[in-house]
């Protein structure tokens, strides 16, 4: 993979402590040596949801006070102080006196605005043999939170729940668990997904043998001949070719709990809950609409021609 060779910014940074899941590990040219101060690692501002009551909405934090878990800044001072000296006698080890930045830091941002809310994170920068150095967020609070779309949670009824364990483990880095979360969501689903899905294609006008296999694939109660069915008539010109978007999603988790690592299993499941949406939000309220159009239109029929010619 490309990470290896992602170069340190403070705008990485800024994402990794706003978006990234815990534990996610990203190899990047990081200092090697701990600047005496930390504003050479850390974003001048962040822009973060503020909860105070006086802000309500996204406001910048400024860095306050955070810090180098392993040393107080007066032993850190003590041991650069010690290392340059040795340097100076020609024993150093580090090549520039300085305090490897391998470490743990706490890392403390307070709203501009307000002055009220705090983020905190704790990073840990490290370094393995194969890969080099790299950065991981091991903590933070208030916990990362994704974005849950409520009419998707309303759609889930009992299985919210699943889905909400699949959330908290993509933002742990839990790929494969999410994966497998979700892929139980699309079992326990999967006669609304394909009804969502035939009534778009009708709408579309789908051949006959579509509607035929979709029909067959609601008509059976073995989960597996239901994906059978949807893969055997595909739709033609849309959707990514030759899948259905029901087996499309179903094999894709399958695929990513038997073979890819968690990291890879994270995006699966994020891309899978992008469709997932889609289709039991998105379509079902396209579908929505069109049976209330052709309501109209049918009611409107109806009605005597009475008036003015
Ligand atoms: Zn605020």
């Amino acid at each position: 993979m490309e990470i290896n060779k992602t170069k340190f910014t403070k705008e990485l940074m800024a994402t990794v402590l706003k978006d990234y899941p815990l534990y996610r590990r990203v190899y990047t040219d990081v200092p090697k040596t701990l600047p005496m101060s930390l504003t050479d690692l850390l974003p001048d501002v962040i822009y973060h949801e503020c909860e105070h009551e006086k802000c309500g909405r996204s406001q910048p934090f400024n860095n306050a006070d955070s810090r180098y878990l392993d040393k107080t800044a007066a032993e850190l001072e003590k041991v650069v102080a010690e290392n340059s000296q040795r340097v100076v006698g020609g024993l150093g080890m580090l090549g520039g006196g300085g305090v490897p930045s391998y470490g743990v830091y706490s890392i403390h941002y307070r709203c501009k605005v307000c002055w009220f809310s705090e983020l905190w994170w704790w990073i840990e920068i490290g370094y393995d043999t194969a890969q080099g150095t790299y950065i991981e967020k091991v903590g933070q609070s208030p916990p990362l939170q994704l974005p849950i779309d409520g009419r998707l949670i309303k759609k889930l009824g009992e299985d919210q729940k699943l889905f909400r364990r699949a959330q908290t483990s993509i933002s742990q880095s839990y790929g494969i668990g999410a994966c497998a979360y979700l892929r139980r969501i699309i079992q326990n689903k999967i006669d609304t997904l394909i009804k969502i899905y035939r009534e778009k294609r009708v709408n579309q006008d789908a051949g006959e043998e579509e509607r035929k296999a979709l029909d067959q694939a609601l008509g059976t109660t073995i989960f597996d001949d239901k994906l059978k069915f949807i893969k055997q008539e595909l739709p033609k010109g849309i959707e990514v070719k030759g899948h259905n978007p029901v087996s499309l999603m179903y094999d894709k988790l399958s695929n990513g709990i038997h073979d890819l690592t968690d990291d890879e299993c994270v995006q699966v499941a994020q891309d899978v809950t992008g469709l997932l949406t889609e289709i039991l939000v998105g379509l079902e309220e396209q579908n929505e609409s069109k049976r209330r159009y052709n309501e109209g239109i049918k009611a409107l029929a109806k009605k005597p021609t009475t008036g003015l010619s």
